[in-house]
């Protein structure tokens, strides 16, 4: 099955008991059981409840693999996955990563003694460099939030296979359609499902997809004990938007490439970051691992902090908040918002400057954003 039949048919079938075409939003929190233990696959909705089976289905069909499991948030799918590791155990993790990634290893992990180590894994030695006696796991974002630096998935799953290290990438900016990590030999990939593939900004989620059955079954125990599931109305919500998914996505990197080109000539910009562009430092890597270059563009406004601020201040359709990858285009200010979780020396390290501005270009008419950029550059 092509993947845009599979965003609209896998994992689904009209209900039998009705012929209704969508899911049945199965609001209940436990099952009837005939007697003892004899049921029909769902006892209490903690452990399973079959609209969620439906929305895990479909991820695993979209990422081309066999287990997937629905989480409460990003947060709670990632929080479940870093419990498969214990006190003592060591991570490794791109530099510049989702600000509430960093902030989960620093201020709550490290409290379990997992210890991190944040290191630039665009460079493909310096995994090597940081692989220690207790390293259990690799943790990666391509492309980068919010530099949008590409990671090469395939070289650094590869190290991992031979060091019988998990290797767990975040796919939350590429999403399934343009970027596939369990086929370039990723261990577990991950969504933040408030984003791309909800798509809508009306619901907050999390997933994990896997090839691997262990892992699966204990990320399964894990999100059963501790209990960061999803509710059946938002699994439901974010299965409707993936019907879509794919007409999003053209339109989003349509729209982010015109919007990009657009700015690179623009007197009162430094610097635009999208690897759809030839100046982009990976623009090669981008066209070998990803199918297309995602609806996020990052630029560097002339003149710093205060024309930020103006950029911020004067656009209308680009509205100023912090998310990405719904259907209308937003605005937003790494340093002070998605990325002030980060102290200012390392952020300023990395390149996350005051002067930064992160698109998430959305899918309204082109002309109207462009004319929106262009009243607020003036
Ligand atoms: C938003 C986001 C998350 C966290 O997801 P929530 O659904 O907000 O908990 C994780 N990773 C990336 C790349 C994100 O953009």
């Amino acid at each position: 099955m092509k993947f845009e039949t599979k965003t609209i048919h896998a994992g689904q079938k009209p209900d039998p008991s009705t012929g209704a075409i969508m899911p049945p939003i199965f609001q209940t929190s436990t099952y009837v059981q005939e007697e003892p233990g004899k049921h029909k696959g769902y006892e209490y909705s903690r452990t399973a409840n079959p609209t969620r089976t439906m929305l895990q289905d479909n991820l695993a069909a979209l990422e081309n693999g066999k287990y997937a499991l629905a989480f409460s948030s990003g947060c709670g799918a990632m929080t479940t996955v870093m419990h498969l590791f214990k006190n003592g155990d060591h991570i490794v993790c791109c530099d510049d990563v989702y600000g509430g990634t960093y902030r989960l290893f620093t201020k709550v992990l490290v409290n379990n003694g997992i210890k991190c180590t944040f290191t630039d894994l665009t460079k493909t030695e310096n995994l090597k460099k940081n692989i220690c006696s207790n390293t259990k796991a690799v943790w990666i974002e391509s492309p980068t939030n919010p530099l949008l630096k590409l990671i090469d998935i395939e070289a650094i799953a590869s190290i991992c296979k031979s060091k019988n290290i998990i290797c767990i990438v975040d796919n939350t900016f590429m999403s399934p359609y343009f970027q596939n990590p369990l086929n370039l030999g990723a261990d577990i990939v991950l969504h933040s499902t408030t984003k791309y593939l909800n798509g809508h900004s009306d619901v907050v989620g999390g997933a994990t997809i896997t090839n691997n059955f262990d892992i699966h079954e204990k990320l399964r125990f894990l999100e059963n004990a501790m209990g960061t599931v999803p509710g059946p109305f938002d699994a439901w919500l974010i299965l409707r938007g993936i019907k879509t998914l794919a007409l999003r996505m053209k339109a989003h990197e349509a729209n982010a490439l015109k919007i990009a080109t657009y700015l690179s000539d623009h007197p009162g910009i430094e610097k635009v970051i999208y690897p759809g562009l030839k100046s982009h430092p990976q623009h090669l890597l981008a066209k070998k691992q990803c199918s297309g270059f995602g609806g996020m563009v990052s630029i560097v406004v002339k003149g710093g902090l205060p024309n930020a601020k103006k950029l911020l201040k004067k656009t209308h359709l680009f509205s100023l908040a912090e998310s990405l990858g719904g259907v209308e285009s937003l605005i937003e200010h790494p340093a002070s918002m998605t990325h002030a979780a980060i102290e200012k020396g390392t952020r300023e390290k990395l390149g996350i400057v005051d002067g930064l501005v992160r698109l998430s270009v959305g899918i309204e008419h082109i002309d109207d954003l462009i004319s929106d950029l262009k009243q607020a550059l003036e």
